[in-house]
């Protein structure tokens, strides 16, 4: 794709990708088309209540509670909506989505608006000025806008620049995020009573998630639930 490419389609009025109906990325009815993400346990990837981690699979990862995803990676419209959103600068794209994940946060969640706090996944300071945005952060204040739930984008940063996940095993994957991140320890003595939501595009073996997790656990927050676009 050239850049004149990139400047037509940016001010082309807005298309359903799969029915290219105008007025929205991704219509209402081609998105139940595609269908949401079943309730499954992010750590036995068995079914669970509100993508809750079973009581009994808590052992093997104590600092994750719910794992909400709405859709499936898969699918190629989903694929394709998210690589434009995240590479190509169509950041309208999050707008729509981020009603769809707000949707499905509150059919899955117990907590009032006022208890909970919105927090996007970090990214390098080095990146997000070659990328321009970051995507995480563009969904958040979307769905803040959308549903007036706070959000806080100071309090965890990516202080490490680290090597793409997609080639490397778990095991690396695990070792290249040590201390990736960092917390704003002042921040955070005001904010660890509310529910997090972390929230991220695409969660594969989710050793962002962990590390972010396990780290946010140490300064004492109780509920970590992480929302995203898509898995496999
Ligand atoms: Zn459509
Ligand atoms: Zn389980």
């Amino acid at each position: 794709m050239n850049i004149f490419n990139i400047i037509k389609d940016l001010l082309a009025p807005k298309k359903c990708y799969s029915c290219k109906k105008e007025g929205h990325f991704l219509c209402k009815k081609c998105f139940e088309e595609i269908g949401y993400f079943e309730s499954i346990c992010p750590v036995c990837k068995e079914k669970t209540r509100d993508f809750e981690v079973h009581f009994y699979c808590k052992k093997e990862t104590i600092s994750l509670d719910k794992v909400i995803i709405l859709t499936h990676y898969q699918n190629k419209i989903i694929k394709k909506l998210i690589k434009d959103a995240k590479f190509y600068g169509k950041k309208d794209i999050l707008e729509d989505i981020a009603l769809y994940l707000w949707e499905k946060l509150f059919d899955h969640i117990e907590e009032n608006t006022q208890d909970i706090i919105l927090i996007p996944t970090p990214m390098y300071f080095w990146k997000k000025l070659k990328r321009w945005y970051n995507q995480s952060e563009i969904l958040v204040k979307n769905m803040s806008k959308i549903c007036q739930i706070d959000y806080n984008n100071s309090l965890i940063k990516k202080v490490r620049n680290t090597k793409a996940q997609s080639h490397l095993s778990k095991i690396q994957r695990m070792e290249n995020l040590q201390k990736a991140f960092s917390i704003d320890e002042k921040l955070i003595q005001n904010l660890k009573n509310k529910t997090f939501i972390i929230v991220d595009d695409v969660v594969s073996t989710g050793s962002t998630l962990h590390e972010i997790s396990t780290l946010l656990k140490k300064y004492g927050v109780k509920k970590i639930y992480w929302l995203c676009i898509a898995s496999d």
